[in-house]
Formats: C-alpha cells, sequence, structure tokens
C-alpha cells in the first residue's frame, strides 16, 4: 500500500485532528492552545488579495510559441533569431470593467496578456482584443475606468455616467464602436484576436529602429454573441468563457493564434497622415499589411489558478533586447503603472513568484523587502559600483537614441483638429457587414436607453453628433431607436 502522507501544521509538525477542536470536557469552552484551529482560521481570513481594479475576472494558460517566418531584419530579440525556434508562453484572458465574480460574457473588451518566457528575461505583450483603446493618455484612465464601474452613491453600473464621459471624449468613439459591435461580446477567448495595441519598437543588429504593432489573430475564426444570446449567458452560465477555454484544452484541442506584425520606418511616421503613437488609431493594413511571424498554441492549464493566475504579473515594462517602447502616451503611462499595480497586490518582490519569475539568471542590486524568498542574492554586495561581484551593465543592450524635434508641453493634440470619426466611420460602412451594423445600432440603442436623469438629453445629444461626424446614418438610425429627434 502506498504510504499516507502525514498531515501537518504549516510549521511541518505532524497533526493529529483536523475537525474537532480541543475543549475543556465535552460541552467546552475551546482552549487558546488549540494552534492548529488559529492556524486554519487565520490563514483562511488572508484567502483573498486585493483583486486587479481592472481585468479582475480573467483566466489563464500555458502553451507554446513558435517561430514560423524570419523577422530578423527587424529585431535582435532572441525569441526570433531562427525560425522553428520555441518559447514558452503564459496567456491571461479577461474582461476589464467587472469584479471577480462577474460574468465573462459582459460587452466589453477582453485583455489578452501574454507573457514570453525568453532566454533574454521576459517579454509581456499585455494587450486587448481590440486595436485601439478609448483614451490615448494615461492621465485620463481613472477617470474613465471610475466610468465603467460603480456609482459612487448607489454602488450600481451607471450608463449615464459611461455615456457621459464617452460623449465628452470624442477620442473613444472608435474603440465604442468595436465595443458596440458583437465584437464587444466574443464567443469565449479562443475565437478573438489579440492585439498588443500600442506602437512599439523593434531594434535590429544594426542598431536600427523600427516601429510596430503587433496582432495575434485567432485560427479558430472570429466567432462572436449577438447581445440577446450574451446577456442570456451571463445568468446561465456566467464562466463562460473561462469554461470554454479549459474544457478545449482538457480535451486537446488547443487553440492557436497566428501572431503578425506591421512595421513602419520612422520616415514614414513623420509622413504618416495620423500620430503613429495615437491608441486610439489603426494603421491600415493596406498601407501597412501584416507580416507573418509564429504561432502561438495553448496546451496546459496551470495546475493551480491562484499560484499561476492569480499571482501572475503582466507588465508592458517587461521588453527584451530587440523589442522596445515608444512614445505613446497610454504605453508611457501603463510602463509606470502596471509593475506599480503589482507591488500593490502582490508585493515589491512579485517578480520572485514562481509563474512571474524569468527563466534567464537574474543579478541586480535590490535587495530585502517582504516576501522575499529567493534567498535576497545571499552574501553579494547591494550596491553598484562595487569591488566584488561581476554583475556589469553591459554597453551592447544599449538602445539607440531617439531623436525628437518638439517643445515640451501638455495637451499636443487636443487642439490639433484631431480626426476621431474617419476610422470609427470606415469601421461602419466598410469592414461591417448589413447584420453587423444592425446588431451594432440595436446594442447601442439597447446601452444608451439606460441613460437617466436631468442630463439624459444632453448626454444623447453630445453622443448623436459624435455618431454623426463618423456616419450619418448611423446617427440617424439610433436617434430614431431612442425615439429622439437628432438635433444638427
Ligand atoms: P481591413 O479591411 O484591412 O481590416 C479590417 C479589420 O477589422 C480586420 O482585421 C478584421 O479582423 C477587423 N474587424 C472586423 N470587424 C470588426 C469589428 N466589428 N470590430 C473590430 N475589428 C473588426 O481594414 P483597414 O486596415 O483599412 O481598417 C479599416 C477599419 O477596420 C479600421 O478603421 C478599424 O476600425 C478596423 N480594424 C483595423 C485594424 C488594423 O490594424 N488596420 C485591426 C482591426 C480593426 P479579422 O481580419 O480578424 O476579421
Amino acid at each position: 500500500m502506498e504510504k499516507k502522507k502525514k498531515l501537518t501544521t504549516a510549521s511541518g509538525r505532524p497533526y493529529f485532528e483536523n475537525e474537532d477542536s480541543m475543549t475543556a470536557g465535552p460541552r467546552g469552552p475551546v482552549l487558546l492552545q488549540d494552534y492548529y484551529l488559529h492556524e486554519k482560521l487565520a490563514h483562511f481570513n488572508r484567502e483573498r488579495i486585493p483583486e486587479r481594479v481592472v481585468h479582475a475576472k480573467g483566466t489563464g494558460a500555458f502553451g507554446k510559441f513558435t517561430v514560423t517566418n524570419d523577422i530578423t531584419r527587424f529585431t535582435k530579440a532572441k525569441l526570433f533569431s531562427k525560425v522553428g525556434d520555441t518559447c514558452k508562453v503564459l496567456v491571461r484572458f479577461s474582461t476589464v470593467g467587472g469584479e471577480k465574480g462577474s460574468a465573462d460574457t459582459e460587452r466589453d473588451p477582453r485583455g489578452f496578456a501574454v507573457k514570453f518566457y525568453t532566454e533574454d528575461g521576459n517579454w509581456d505583450l499585455v494587450g486587448n482584443n481590440t486595436p485601439v483603446f478609448f483614451i490615448k493618455d494615461a492621465k485620463k484612465f481613472p477617470d474613465f475606468i471610475h466610468t465603467q464601474k460603480r456609482d459612487p452613491k448607489t454602488n450600481l453600473k451607471s450608463p449615464t455616467m459611461m455615456w457621459d464621459y464617452w460623449s465628452l471624449n470624442p477620442e473613444s468613439l472608435h474603440q465604442v464602436m468595436i465595443l458596440f459591435s458583437d465584437r464587444g461580446t466574443p464567443d469565449g477567448y479562443r475565437k478573438m484576436n489579440g492585439y498588443g495595441s500600442h506602437t512599439y519598437s523593434m531594434i535590429n543588429v544594426k542598431n536600427e529602429r523600427i516601429w510596430v504593432k503587433f496582432h495575434f489573430k485567432t485560427l479558430q475564426g472570429n466567432k462572436t454573441l449577438t447581445g440577446a444570446e450574451a446577456e442570456v449567458l451571463k445568468g446561465k452560465d456566467p464562466d463562460y468563457a473561462q469554461r470554454d477555454l479549459v474544457e478545449a484544452i482538457a480535451k486537446g484541442d488547443f487553440p492557436k493564434w497566428a501572431l503578425k506584425i506591421q512595421v513602419m520606418t520612422d520616415e514614414q511616421a513623420k509622413k504618416f497622415k495620423l500620430n503613429p503613437f495615437d491608441i486610439t488609431k489603426v494603421w491600415p493594413h493596406g498601407e501597412y499589411p501584416l507580416i507573418d511571424v509564429g504561432i502561438m498554441e495553448l496546451n496546459e492549464i496551470p495546475a493551480n489558478y491562484f499560484a499561476s493566475v492569480e499571482q501572475a504579473a503582466f507588465a508592458p515594462a517587461n521588453i527584451v533586447d530587440g523589442i522596445s517602447f515608444s512614445p505613446d502616451k497610454m504605453l508611457q503611462g501603463r510602463i509606470l503603472a502596471y509593475p506599480d499595480a503589482h507591488r500593490y497586490r502582490l508585493g515589491a518582490n512579485y517578480e520572485q513568484i514562481p509563474v512571474n519569475r524569468p527563466i534567464s539568471e537574474v543579478h541586480h542590486h535590490q535587495r530585502d523587502g517582504m516576501m522575499n524568498v529567493d534567498g535576497n542574492k545571499e552574501d553579494s554586495p547591494n550596491y553598484y559600483p562595487n569591488s566584488f561581484d561581476d554583475i556589469e551593465a553591459d554597453e551592447s543592450y544599449r538602445e539607440p537614441p531617439l531623436k525628437l524635434d518638439s517643445d515640451m508641453a501638455y495637451a499636443y493634440d487636443r487642439n490639433e483638429n484631431d480626426d476621431f470619426y474617419t476610422q470609427p466611420g470606415a469601421l461602419f460602412r466598410k469592414v461591417m457587414t448589413d447584420q453587423e451594423r444592425t446588431n451594432t445600432i440595436y446594442n447601442i440603442v439597447g446601452a444608451m436607453s439606460g441613460i437617466t436623469g436631468e442630463k439624459r438629453a444632453e448626454i444623447i445629444q453630445r453622443q448623436l453628433s459624435h455618431f454623426y461626424k463618423a456616419d450619418p446614418d448611423l446617427a440617424f438610425k439610433v436617434a430614431e431607436g431612442l425615439q429622439v429627434t437628432l438635433k444638427q
């Protein structure tokens, strides 16, 4: 017979009683010295860690990325150095606005965060299932997210807050159009695209920089739910997308995505009709075609959700040699905000948690802090420079300088006559089918019908004027659905 494992306390003492507390006599009271009881209750009280302030509800899987096309002319990143090379990945999918227990089929963008465990450290591509975002400056992010969360008084979600904010921030229109199309309710996580969304850069062996956008195209085919189907599933199976992923992987039906890039030289960027670093805009495929890179397959559900998904910490700050940032203002804000969120949620040593730990060696002079569990670099010096360790800041990793030609200021493109309307209009007229247009209008009318209170008419007219500038037919149909007259 297999030898049984002994029950122990957390300190390792074999223990004999897991159900009955120690009492004085058969009727009690319970004795203070029953430490095992304290340990059980006290640890239970501390099981929850702060949930993510956004992207709280999610699921994850491990897998592998395989290079299928040579892109070494653009990047010296080791993970792309040879066709056929593979790299372990962790992907976390999520909704954005809901709490940890919220329904998977809410109308919301979906988070699409990928951690590549490369030999040069972790590269985190932390994007969404949409190529654009609601706002282009991180300074707006807390305000925007407040409108997606709960009303401070009623503690209810508030369509009034949402549309008030969107109508006052027309740069959101492109993302709003995607959100209210059926792509705002994808059929699980396997049948949707992922996008790095920001503009990043790649640097090649000649130290030349090129601007890049990342696209993960689902090989399961894009499949969406109608608003009505999504509503039903919210009640019937709130964990619909998580279940779909877990069950597909359990039966060996491993989902795959093709990673592709768009690239833009700095000369092209200077001449581009739009700001190429503005996350509310896409680079049209016709001008900047997709280039194949590789295939990502997910094939393993982590053995423990809390250990590997709840504690997973993705950060756009985590780049590797050959891949870097861009002046995208949202990206710049996220470089700060994500690691800051992890330090709050998981502690200063969150990169030491096994799921976050790189496969490459880690050498630096940061020490101590809560939950330091990697030996704290033992007796090696905790300052730099020093005469004792042989850690060098290797010059070969230095990035080429980026020449800037502007003054320092705020609000560059607020007054710049920005075009918030052409791309959402193109999406509505040229990309959507008749059925998708009908569904989008239906979804918008349904959501805007929830606007209440004394500012209702004002908010509706302000949003209709944005729809009108994108596509007059869209505005008239939404107005008709809301039974209001569009004031031009
Ligand atoms: P293309 O016709 O070359 O590409 C259209 C893209 O739109 C495809 O990638 C398609 O994804 C995607 N798509 C289809 N329906 C929706 C939807 N409801 N919401 C979001 N994306 C959708 O067009 P252009 O590159 O010239 O761009 C036209 C418009 O398409 C843009 O203004 C933008 O709104 C949208 N778009 C553009 C992307 C880009 O990076 N250029 C990326 C995604 C959307 P798939 O191929 O997987 O079906």
